[in-house]
Order: structure tokens, then sequence, then C-alpha cells
């Protein structure tokens, strides 16, 4: 693994890289295993029409069973959001899931079944703006000055690349790799007990060389590197690092839960909040709150795709085991918050930066989007996660007008 991570891709999108303009040959869209009907077709539920279960409900369907997908909501894609309300010139935004890596066979076999088409995702060129401890510090990811900071005398002579191939490229060789069976081994489970700020701290980081190194793709992970498992943050990290290319769908991520939703068209019924799963030797049931009373949807088999914070809400007749209670109850999820701000044009780009700025302040970083990489206008991203994201979205939202008189919705920062 050491070899194919790179401290570029772990820190961020802070350099400069050329995007591939063709589908690298590495790419591979490997289809799941086929799915082999043994015996009649079953009348089957998939619960949740988001890319799981459009997934799921497009192989059952392929292998004759008769599939019903029920949707709480009115739309398909589930975390899967595109905004395109209220930017211009076909700009967008994405809620949700937004980019695509070179390993995600899965996602790049459905998009060819579906003929969307994905774009490799370039990494704007300049440099990345940091504000820490007040100061504003622009560094050109390819020539790091001196920073503004009480590092130590060694880790100033490194700088932010040399201090994190010091202090976290060795933990990563010892963590493995994180896809491989039997995954963690004992000596990177060690890792799973104590944050990523503790584990940087054994390493002996400086407290100025913590603030820093966090920055970015670190901090954003779960609730920040003071709650979130090392073991966690290596694992995601060393996936990131060891990525060639990132693409994105053209048009908005929506685009391929919708071409997939397109495909299964009237086995979806949407507006259905499933309440209720009752299983017994008839089979299974799905009781689905609707306007004028609750409808109750029969099947053989039934296939749950919903995330455990809205299972939770779910009643089950037989009630699930204590296990799977108590994973719904105790596994955590985190907090995210993006804010999207429409320029007339991409003033950074004039002023030689890349348009990401990673920061100690409670707007924590800002990206410039993929999406609006063409044409003048351009759309900055704010990006929080954790004690942050949750503070912004307890923000009441209200419409004020910016600067330049155009009207926005959000929350008065
Ligand atoms: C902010 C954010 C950014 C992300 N960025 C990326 C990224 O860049 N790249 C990436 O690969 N992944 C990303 N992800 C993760 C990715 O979006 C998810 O892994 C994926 O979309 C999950 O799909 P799913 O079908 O498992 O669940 P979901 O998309 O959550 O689908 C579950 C569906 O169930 C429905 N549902 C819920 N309750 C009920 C009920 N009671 N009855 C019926 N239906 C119900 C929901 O409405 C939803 O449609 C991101 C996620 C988030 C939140």
């Amino acid at each position: 693994m050491g070899s194919q991570v790179t401290r570029r891709s772990f820190l961020g999108r802070g350099a400069a890289a050329a995007a591939a303009l063709a589908m690298p040959s590495w790419i591979t869209a490997a289809p799941p295993p086929k799915l082999e009907r043994k015996g009649a077709a079953r009348k089957v539920i998939v619960a949740g029409a988001g890319l799981a279960g459009l997934a799921a409900a497009w192989e059952l369907t392929q292998a004759g069973h008769e599939v019903t997908v029920l949707e709480a909501r009115n739309r398909a894609g589930g975390r899967v959001e595109t905004l395109r309300e209220p930017f211009a010139d076909d700009l967008y935004a994405e809620a949700g899931a937004t980019t695509i890596h070179d390993t995600h066979d899965l996602t790049f076999h459905y998009a060819k079944l579906c003929d969307v088409a994905l774009d490799p995702q370039p990494l704007a060129a300049g440099a990345t703006v940091y504000h820490l401890r007040g100061q504003r510090i622009v560094q050109d990811p390819r020539k790091e000055s001196p920073w503004p900071l009480e590092l130590t005398a060694e880790e100033q002579q490194l700088g932010r690349r040399g201090m994190w191939e010091k202090y976290v490229q060795p933990v990563l060789e010892r963590v493995g790799d994180g896809q491989a069976p039997g995954w963690p081994s004992a000596q990177a489970a060690v890792y799973d007990g104590m944050t990523y700020g503790e584990m940087l701290r054994r390493q002996g980081a400086s407290k100025a060389a913590i603030d820093l190194l966090r920055l970015g793709f670190p901090d954003l992970l779960g609730d920040g590197i003071e709650a979130a498992s090392a073991l966690d943050v290596l694992r995601e990290g060393a996936q990131r690092a060891a990525m060639k290319q990132v693409f994105i769908v053209r048009g908005g991520s929506d685009r391929l839960p919708k071409a997939l939703a397109a495909k299964l068209a009237e086995r979806i019924y949407y507006g259905v909040p499933i309440v209720r799963i009752e299983q017994d030797g008839a089979g299974v049931r799905a009781v689905c709150r609707q306007a004028g009373g609750d409808r109750t949807f029969a099947a053989d088999h039934l296939i749950c795709t919903l995330p455990l914070q809205l299972l939770g809400k779910v009643e089950f007749s037989p009630p699930l085991s204590p296990e799977k209670q108590r994973a719904i109850a105790e596994l955590p999820s985190t907090s995210v918050a993006r804010i999207f701000l429409q320029t007339r044009t991409k003033f950074w780009v004039a002023e030689g930066l890349n348009g990401v700025a990673l920061t100690d302040l409670p707007l924590m970083a800002v990206f410039e989007k993929i999406q609006s990489t063409a044409g003048r206008r351009g759309v900055l991203e704010n990006y929080t996660a954790g004690a942050q994201a949750r503070a912004v979205t307890a923000m009441p939202v209200r419409f004020f007008r910016a600067a330049n008189g155009r009207q926005v919705a959000g929350a008065r920062l």
C-alpha cells in the first residue's frame, strides 16, 4: 500500500494536477456477480430508492423476480441530490455524493448500464489559502514557504508535506490495506482505541504541527480529529491517497439514480414511508404511512436499504435481534453542512488561487465546486462537519440581500 499512498491526495486537493482527458485503462466497470434465480420467481419489496435500493431492485428484476420499491420521499436517489436552483448559467451543486473514486467499480458499471457519462475531475492549479490563528497564509503546494507558526525547527524544515511523511506515513504502513481480508490486524486495531489527534501526539507532532495537519480531510471526517477513531481516519485517508483519478457525473450526480429509477419505472412507489415491517410464516408486510390511512404491501421477502438512523424509527414485528438493535442505537453518524455561493467571476483564479481554503475558523473549509469549471461564473462551497455543521444548521434560515443585490437563501452568518 505504501508506494501508492501520496501525501498530496491525503492532505486534500491542495496540489496541482492535470486531469486525464479520457477514461484511463485501469478503470474497471466490473458488474456485480450475476444473480441466478433458483426456483420460482419471488415477490420482493425493496425499502428505499437510494442507489443501494435501486441497484438491488434492478438485479432482482433482471433475475425475473417481482419487485416493488417503497420510497419515503417523492424522488429517487436518497443521499445523492443535485441542487440546480437558484444557480444561473446551468451551474449546480451537490448536496450529497459528488465524487466517484477510480475504485468504485460498481458505480462505473451502473453508469455504463444507464448510459450516464462520467468526467475526470480536474484539480485546479494554484495556491491554497490557509487561515490559521488569525493569519491568512497562501501556500503554493509545489513550493512551500516557511509557516508563521510555532513549529519545531525540524517541523519548519520539513514543511506540511514532510511532517505528514514523518508523523502519518509510518502509521499508514503499520495499519495496512483496509480492503484486505482479515483487516484490521492486531497492530492496526490498536489505532481504533485512540483518536487521530492522539495518534499525532504519540507520533511526536507539536501542537502547531497538529493544528496544520488536521486541516482539510482529517477534520472533516466524523466529528473531527479529537473524536474520530484514528483507524477510521487512516483507512479512509489511505483509500483516498491510493486514488489516481476522481470522476464526477456529467451534469450532476442525480443523473445516475434518475436513470436507474427510470429503468424500474412503475415498480417504484414514492411518498410511502415505511413505519412497520412484519414478518411471519406467510411472508413479509411493509406498512406505509400515506395521506388518508396506512397502506400495506405484501411480499415473500424484503430488502431493507434504509440508513441506520432512519431504520431506528421503523417498528419491527418480530423485533430485530438485540445485536441489530444495539448497532442501530449506537452506530454514530456525523453532521455535514454545505453552503454554496455563486460568484459573478472566479476571482480566485485571477489571484492565482486554486479555490481551496482550509481554516481553523468556524467555517472550516472552502472548495471551488467542480461544477463551476465551465463559464465565467463560479460556485464556492463552504463545507463544515461535526459540531460546526450542527451550529450552522441550527441557525434560522432567512433571506437576505447580498452585496450585488441578489436575494440569497441561507442562515445569516
Ligand atoms: C454530504 C454527503 C456527501 C457524500 N459524498 C460522497 C462522495 O463524494 N462520493 C461517494 O461515493 N459517496 C458520498 N457520500 C455517500 C453516498 O451518498 C452514500 O453512500 C449513498 O448515497 C448511500 O446510498 P444508500 O442507497 O445506501 O442510502 P440512501 O441514499 O440514504 O437511500 C436510502 C433511501 O431510503 C429512503 N427512506 C428512508 N426512510 C425510509 C422509510 N421509512 N421508508 C421508505 N424509504 C425510506 C430515503 O429517502 C432514501 O431514498 C456522501 C454522503 C453525504 C451525506
